[in-house]
C-alpha cells in the first residue's frame, strides 16, 4: 500500500546548529545520513521524531545554551516518549557520557569526527532504548562523500577540505574537540567541487579550522585554488579559516591569479599587542601580521579583510588593549567579530592569572565595537555610487519586498527585488550604506552568459 506523502518511512527530523561554518556543514552531512535512512525534515520541531543539536563549545555561553535548549524539550519528550534527542558536535566531544548526567533528556552523544555512526546509533536507541556514545576520532567528517550531504538550497555551498587543528592557541578548545589535522585528497576535492557545480551552486567555501595548512601530497592550498579553476561554473571561491602564520606567498599569489577566488579574506588576529599574542601562542607578531596585510593588499588591490578579536585575555592591560584599538585603526578591517575571552577548561590559558574585572572587560569590548562601527561606516560609505556584482541569497530579513545578496568582497547588499532571483548574479548600484550592510538598486544583469543563468534557474 502506498504511504501518504505526509508520512515519511522513518519519521521526521530537525537539526539545530550552533557555531562555525564547519558545524553548519556537518549538519548538512547529518541531514544527508538521516534522509538516506528514510527521515524527512520536520516543518516544526513539535513534529520531529529525531532532534539533533549540533553544538559548539568555543565559548562558555554557547555551551550553556545547549543545555538550556535540551531542557526546553521536556514537554515534547513527555508528549512523544519515542522522540530521540541527540547531542552532536564539540559539546558532545568535550562532555561525552556526562551529557547524560547534565541532561536526562539526551539519548545519544556523537562526536564531530564520527558522524557516520548516526544511523546505527538511532537504530540502537530505537531497538534497545540504550544511550550510545561515539567519540571515535575517525575521519568520517572529512571522508564523507560530498554528494551524500543534504546541502541547503541556494547558490553557496560548503566543502570540507581539512579537519582538526594542530595549533596550540592557549585559549582554544578546538584542538581538544576536533583532533589533529587531516586533509581531503585533492582529486577528491575536485570531484566534489564538480558535483556541487553540477547541482547548481555557484559559490564554494572551502572549510578547515586551519585551512591554510591544507596539504595533499605536493598540493598546498594555493595549488588547490588553482586546480579548482577548472570547475568553470563555480564563479566564486572562498576559504576559511585562515591562520596568519600559515598564509604563504603561494596562497596570496593564487588569490591574485585565480579569477574565481573572491577578494575577501577572514584573517583572525586576536590581539594587537605582541605580549598578548605571545601569551596566546599565536605564532606571529603584530609586525608580521601587518606585513601579511600589506602583501595581500599589494597583490589583491581592494581586498576586503575581516578578523576575530578576543577582548580581556587573562592579564590584558589597558596598554595592551590600546594596541588592539590602534591595530584596528591601522588596518581598517571591513568587519570584526569580537568576543569576550571565555575560559575553557583544559586549555593552557585557563591556568593563567587574570585580575581584570568583568565589568572592565565589557567596557573594553563596547569601546572596540564602537570604534569598529565607525570604521565600517566610513569604508562602506566610500562605496556609495559604485556598481557591484552580487550573488542573491534570497528574501531579506528586513521583509518589505527586499532581497539580499553578497558582493565578492562579502558585503551584504539589500535591494528591492523578487526572492525568485535567489542564486542569480546581478549588478547593483550602491545607493546608501550603514556600518553592517549596503543598500542597492538593480542596474542590469551581471556579465554572464545568459545560457548559464537559464541553466541555473
Ligand atoms: N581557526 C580559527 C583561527 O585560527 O583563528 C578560529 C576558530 S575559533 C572556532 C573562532 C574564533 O573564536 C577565534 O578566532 C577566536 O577569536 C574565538 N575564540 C576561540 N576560543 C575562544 C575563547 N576561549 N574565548 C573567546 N573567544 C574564543
Ligand atoms: Fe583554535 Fe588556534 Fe586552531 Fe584556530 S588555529 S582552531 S584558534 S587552536
Amino acid at each position: 500500500m502506498k504511504r501518504p506523502d505526509s508520512v515519511p518511512p522513518a519519521g521526521r527530523y530537525r537539526i539545530e546548529t550552533w557555531g562555525c561554518q564547519m558545524n553548519a556543514h556537518d549538519s548538512e552531512k547529518l541531514a544527508g545520513l538521516l534522509e538516506e535512512a528514510g527521515y524527512r525534515p520536520a516543518a516544526d520541531i513539535s513534529q520531529a521524531d529525531v532532534i539533533l543539536l549540533n553544538t559548539c563549545t568555543v565559548r562558555d555561553k554557547a555551551e550553556e545554551k545547549v543545555f538550556s535548549r535540551l531542557g526546553s524539550f521536556r514537554p515534547l519528550k513527555e508528549r512523544n516518549p519515542s522522540l530521540i534527542i541527540g547531542v552532536c558536535g564539540c559539546v558532545a566531544q568535550k562532555e561525552g557520557e556526562s551529557v547524560f548526567r547534565r541532561s536526562g533528556l539526551a539519548d545519544l552523544v556523537l562526536g564531530p569526527r564520527a558522524i557516520e555512526s548516526l544511523p546505527a546509533m538511532l537504530e540502537q536507541v530505537r531497538r534497545d532504548r540504550c544511550r550510545p556514545v561515539d567519540l571515535g576520532r575517525r575521519d568520517d567528517s572529512i571522508l564523507f562523500a560530498g554528494h551524500r550531504a543534504r546541502r541547503l538550497p541556494g547558490a553557496h555551498a560548503y566543502l570540507t577540505v581539512m579537519e582538526g587543528c594542530n595549533k596550540t592557541c592557549t585559549y582554544c578548545i578546538v584542538p581538544l574537540t576536533r583532533g589533529r589535522e587531516v586533509s581531503k585528497a585533492a582529486p577528491e576535492v575536485l570531484r566534489e567541487a564538480r558535483e556541487v557545480a553540477a547541482a547548481g551552486y555557484r559559490e564554494i567555501e572551502l572549510l578547515g579550522q586551519n585551512v591554510n595548512a591544507y596539504r595533499s601530497g605536493r598540493t598546498h592550498l594555493g595549488g588547490l585554488l588553482r586546480m579548482l579553476q577548472e570547475v568553470e561554473t563555480i564563479r566564486r571561491l572562498r576559504f576559511t579559516t585562515s591562520h596568519p602564520a600559515h598564509l604563504s606567498l603561494e596562497i596570496i599569489r593564487a588569490m591574485r591569479d585565480c579569477p574565481s577566488v573572491c577578494d575577501h579574506l577572514h584573517l583572525p588576529v586576536q590581539s594587537g599587542a605582541d605580549s598578548v599574542l605571545e601569551r596566546m601562542q599565536r605564532g606571529y607578531s603584530r609586525r608580521r601580521y601587518l606585513d601579511r596585510v600589506e602583501n595581500l593588499r599589494s597583490h589583491v588591490p581592494g581586498i576586503a579583510l575581516s578578523t576575530d578579536i578576543i577582548v580581556g585575555f587573562p592579564g590584558e592591560t589597558p596598554g595592551e588593549f590600546a594596541q588592539t584599538l590602534s591595530l584596528l585603526r591601522e588596518v581598517e578591517f571591513d568587519q570584526v567579530f569580537s568576543f569576550l575571552y571565555s575560559p575553557r577548561e583544559g586549555t593552557p590559558a585557563d591556568a593563567l592569572a587574570d585580575g581584570v574585572e568583568t565589568a572592565e572587560k565589557r567596557a573594553r569590548l563596547a569601546e572596540l565595537q564602537a570604534l569598529q562601527q565607525e570604521i565600517q561606516l566610513r569604508r562602506n560609505r566610500s562605496l556609495v555610487g559604485s556598481v557591484e556584482e552580487i550573488l542573491v541569497d534570497g528574501a531579506s530579513r528586513q521583509g518589505r519586498g527586499q532581497i539580499t545578496g553578497r558582493t565578492r568582497s562579502n558585503r551584504v547588499v539589500n535591494l528591492p527585488g523578487d526572492a525568485a532571483k535567489a542564486g542569480q548574479f546581478m549588478k547593483v548600484e550602491i545607493v546608501s550604506a550603514g556600518p553592517n550592510s549596503l543598500e542597492g538598486r538593480p542596474c542590469g544583469p551581471a556579465d554572464l552568459d545568459l545560457a548559464e543563468i537559464a541553466v541555473y534557474k
